[in-house]
């Protein structure tokens, strides 16, 4: 993660340049310490699948075939999540709501695709579009049978979990904006408070 330094950028944006590199973490906050003594927080707002799909075509850019194959499913995953949490948001249930239901699913993916279908079927009136059966035995043989995937493989694989997810993502910011909206500065501004304000 390129950072940059707030409050420099605030007294002169055409001057404020990166000023340090970070890895990239769970909580998507940044502590930004520059020369200049200010001490300021880069708050990333993308939604973790997004990031993950991102670790995906950088580890395909590096060469790591496999690990892009991983991280792709992870990120179809989180956005499946992100979807239903959208749409039940969008439907007036708090965020206390969800997370009773979600822990009822968080550990099983199987559980999480079939509330996936259940809610897109509710909120379009159709199946959503999902992946193939040779795109998932490929995936199963990639992650779990430790199968070295050519990168034509992996690439063809990205592609399938992009057309997964892009009509889903548009939907969504098209139906469920207001949920969409809360589940991004939500998500930011609990991840500020508990690292500027530590809890005990
Ligand atoms: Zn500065």
């Amino acid at each position: 993660m390129p950072l940059i330094c707030a409050e420099c950028m605030h007294d002169d944006v055409a001057s404020a340049n990166f000023i340090a590199s970070s890895e990239l973490n769970d909580n998507s906050v940044y502590e930004v310490r520059c020369p200049k003594g200010h001490q300021s927080y880069v708050v990333l707002q993308q939604q973790k699948f997004e990031l993950l799909f991102d670790i995906g075509a950088c580890a395909l850019l590096d060469g790591y075939h496999r690990e892009a194959v991983s991280s792709f499913t992870s990120s179809l995953g989180r956005f499946r999540e992100f979807f239903i949490r959208a749409s039940f948001l969008q439907n007036g249930n708090t965020l206390n709501d969800i997370e009773a239901v979600w822990k009822q699913v968080a550990k099983h993916s199987e559980r999480q695709l079939g509330a996936y279908v259940t809610v897109y079927m509710r909120e379009c009136g159709i199946v959503p579009p999902l992946l193939n059966t040779k795109n998932i035995a490929f995936r199963n043989d990639v992650i779990h049978r430790g199968k070295t995937p050519e990168r034509s493989e992996s690439v063809a694989y990205g592609e399938a979990v992009l057309e997964a997810i892009r009509p889903a993502l548009s939907i969504a910011k098209f139906k469920f904006a207001r949920g969409v909206d809360q589940l991004t500065n939500t998500r930011n501004h609990n991840s500020v408070t508990r690292r500027l304000i530590p809890r005990n």
